[in-house]
């Protein structure tokens, strides 16, 4: 009857049906050594969906993953939650104790296991109660010894023994999907979950902000994409499924080796690729991103600010730059910059400006800054807020910690710990976590803008800044710099910040007078810079 038409659940299965039906010959291709097509593709999958109920796996179980950036991996994307089982993305760089808390946390029923994680997983099968068999992912050669784990068999020889045909049901669609941990630099882990719905919604506005605005050219069918952001991390920004639903070329790249990625980048001509600052800056960095131009390479940045002389740097090379924001919690996507036909008209120079802010709210995302108080604050460019979001793809919460869910979600409305300003144009500008910000001498002072302005020296390769305790001024900022070349030294950067000093920019006291040259900055487990490691090697 006509009530049918309100009973169509929002599934991932809606996602996969895309997949193939409009460019079935587009390839999966895995670092160059493996290819399929969509066809073949959409055959697995169901295969997979057939081996994961043959090894037992039902609706509401959690199936685990730990593996670089793979096809196997999008494989699970789909076969996984498309059972009603749920995908738990391990972030394999947590320190072991934190990957079994993890994997403890969101009760791992099977793991699907890299080669490489083989040791890992053997060391910490006994604390592993819930987990009941292993599957093996494999790149070929001989797998390290596992004495404590039950391997039910290899990827693909599983695979192979199962019919390319499965139906999968209809549920209800505020089914659990996914979910992931946070990074944890402060406590443990806190575990984030996506339904069926979210990521549906979440994939069809991605299709329609990357595909549809001549300011915002990143992604159609005819597109080669390979994404540099772990597919662990926030569903790889949720990327690949928008990129199955739009039949796109996918280069996925395995392990980040970073002669690699620029190889595979210029033999499979990738058009698209998002990643974080630092694995950006490493791959400029490195032996062949010396030597190779970038032109026709468009580059999404996100998860920490991207400072001007990284932008510049790699737009000098010939790669198109833009910025994202978003977090853990929110699926990811917020925001993403949009360049409007007065803003493309303008010279190089002066659209870095825009392309290193943040971007404009996307579709379907009500945005706001908020003072202390609750009071939504002026979008004028210079007042400040905590920015606080709604849409349809944020997690409702904190896995089994209520506590810390009320705080995420106070008010009604989603709180991201990051103070910003909006700009009139709808622009915003992220000035610092709250948490990060640096208060000296009463003043405010944003650690994220301060790196943006040494970064514009030319032999400053990377830099971090952090506020330190400080007697006299409650703190002082504190800037630790990778020169590019070794000539650099502090007070070379304390005169280029001079300039800043005297346009007006930026105050006196915001020139750091402790700055520390090192050979790297300390990241996070997806490659951030790890402020929280920072302060505490500093303090000596
Ligand atoms: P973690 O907090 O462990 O790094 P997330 O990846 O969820 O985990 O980080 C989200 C945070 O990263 C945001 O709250 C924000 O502080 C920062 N962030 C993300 N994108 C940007 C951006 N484009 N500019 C500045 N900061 C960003």
């Amino acid at each position: 009857g006509a009530e049918n038409a309100h009973a169509y659940p929002l599934l991932i299965k809606q996602i996969f049906a895309s997949a193939g039906r409009f460019e079935p010959d587009n390839q999966i291709i895995y670092r160059g050594e493996q290819s399929f097509s969509y066809s073949e593709f959409t055959r697995r999958v169901q295969q997979l969906a057939n081996a994961l109920k043959a090894a037992g796996v039902e609706a509401g179980d959690t199936v685990a993953v730990m593996d670089w950036d793979s096809h196997r991996y999008l494989e699970c994307y789909f076969a996984v939650p498309m059972l009603g089982a749920i995908l738990h993305h391990v972030n394999i760089r947590l320190s072991p104790e934190q990957v079994a808390y993890t994997m403890n946390h969101a009760e791992d029923k099977l793991v699907l296991v890299h080669d490489d994680f083989l040791p890992l997983a053997d060391q910490l099968a006994a604390q592993l109660p819930t987990v009941q068999g292993y599957i093996r992912l494999s790149d070929g050669g001989t797998p390290p010894a596992t004495p404590n784990m039950s391997v039910l068999g290899e990827y693909e020889s599983l695979l192979a023994e199962q019919s390319s045909e499965c139906d999968f049901p209809d549920f209800d669609e505020n089914s659990v999907a996914t979910t992931f941990y946070t990074t944890g630099t402060t406590g443990n882990p806190k575990g984030v979950y996506f339904s069926h719905r979210q990521l549906v919604l979440h994939t069809i506005n991605m299709v329609g902000m990357l595909g549809s605005y001549e300011g915002l050219p990143l992604l159609r069918s005819n597109s080669v994409y390979m994404p540099i952001t772990p597919m662990f991390h926030v569903h790889a920004w949720g990327v690949p499924y928008a990129a199955v639903m739009l039949n796109c070329t996918q280069i996925y790249p395995g392990r980040y080796e970073p002669n690699l990625l620029v190889d595979l980048i210029k033999q499979y001509k990738v058009d698209f690729s998002h990643c974080v600052p630092t694995i950006l800056q490493m791959l400029l960095g490195c032996e062949k991103g010396h030597t190779t131009r970038l032109d026709g390479w468009k580059i999404l940045i996100g998860g920490s600010a991207l400072p001007k002389g990284l932008a510049k740097a790699a737009m000098d090379k010939g790669a198109d730059i833009y910025s994202a924001y978003g977090m853990s919690e929110t699926c990811p996507l917020l925001t993403v910059t949009h360049l409007n036909k007065e803003q493309r008209a303008l010279p190089a120079e002066e659209q870095l400006k825009y392309r290193t802010l943040t971007g404009v709210a996307s579709n379907l995302v009500d945005l706001r800054i908020e003072e202390p108080s609750g009071k939504p604050a002026a979008h004028n460019g210079s007042d400040v807020g905590e920015v606080t979001v709604q849409t349809p793809w944020l997690t409702q919460g904190y896995h089994k910690e209520p506590a810390k869910q009320e705080e995420l979600w106070e008010g009604g409305r989603l709180h991201t710990g990051d103070v910003a300003s909006v700009h009139p144009d709808g622009f915003v500008e992220i000035k610092d976590r709250i948490k990060d910000v640096i208060k000296t001498g009463g003043e405010w002072l944003s650690s994220i803008e301060l790196e943006d302005l040494i970064s514009q020296h030319p032999d400053v390769a990377a830099v971090a800044v952090v506020g330190m305790p400080d007697e006299k001024w409650g703190e002082r900022p504190h800037a630790m710099v990778v020169a590019s070349n070794n000539e650099l030294s502090a007070g070379d950067i304390q005169q280029h910040l001079q300039q800043f000093v005297e346009s007006g920019h930026i105050s006196k006291w915001a020139v750091p007078e402790h700055i520390t040259l090192v050979d790297e900055i300390p990241k996070t487990s997806v490659g951030k810079i790890n402020k929280k490691v920072i302060r505490a090697t500093l303090a000596g």
